[in-house]
């Protein structure tokens, strides 16, 4: 079983390169940010409270969303391995994923981070938020904060695994297939 955290801030491309990750790799893709919008969509009590949060770019509350993530992990007992997208962003959900995990024999196999400048993926995501319809792609200072929050919350996850010796980086910025390939190769190597 492996189970691999793709990291990366904000429109560094993790979607993107999940999606042809679980099918290669067989693994589950759990994306908190998706599974956020879809209970946004479908105007459920979590969709509305996370939505407050979302809308202005603010992380949702650790509580909240460590909740949301357990209870999808415990929907998909015959997995075979999970591929995390967007989870964890603070050492607090970090903390619990870990513990969450080991209650249940299994670990963290590796954290794969997608590295890119941060003017480039701000482009991408006002260039995204022309289609995506996500009112946190189309406004520049709410692309900032969400950069505001990866810096101060996120950015320590990358101390804390490689403490663990679970750290990889790839470069993000090339052609969608040429970072599959990078991908690939390191977790080939796992
Ligand atoms: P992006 O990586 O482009 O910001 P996501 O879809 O991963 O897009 O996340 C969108 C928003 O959903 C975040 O700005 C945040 O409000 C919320 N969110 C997603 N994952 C988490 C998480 N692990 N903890 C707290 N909030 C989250």
């Amino acid at each position: 079983m492996i189970n691999i955290v793709l990291f990366g801030k904000p429109g560094a491309g993790k979607g993107t390169q999940a999606e042809f990750l679980k099918g290669k790799y067989n693994l589950t893709h759990l994306s908190t940010g998706d599974i956020f919008r879809f209970n946004i969509k479908n105007e459920t009590e979590l969709g509305k409270l996370a939505k407050t949060y979302m809308d202005k770019g603010d992380l949702v509350p650790d509580e909240v969303t460590i909740q949301m993530l357990q209870s999808e992990v415990d929907n998909n007992p015959d997995s075979a391995g999970f591929l995390f997208d967007g989870f964890p962003r603070t050492l607090a959900q970090a903390g619990a994923l870990d513990r969450f995990l080991e209650s249940k024999g299994q670990q963290i196999t590796a954290t794969v981070a997608l590295e890119a400048d941060d003017e480039i993926l701000v482009q991408r995501l006002l260039e995204r938020g022309k289609t995506s319809g996500r009112p946190d792609d189309q406004d520049e200072e709410k692309i900032r904060n969400r950069y505001d929050e990866y810096n101060e919350k996120t950015a320590p996850l990358m101390d804390y695994y490689k403490e663990q010796e679970k750290f990889y980086a790839v470069d993000g910025i090339g052609s969608i297939a040429d970072i599959t390939e990078r991908l690939s190769t390191v977790i080939d190597n796992l």
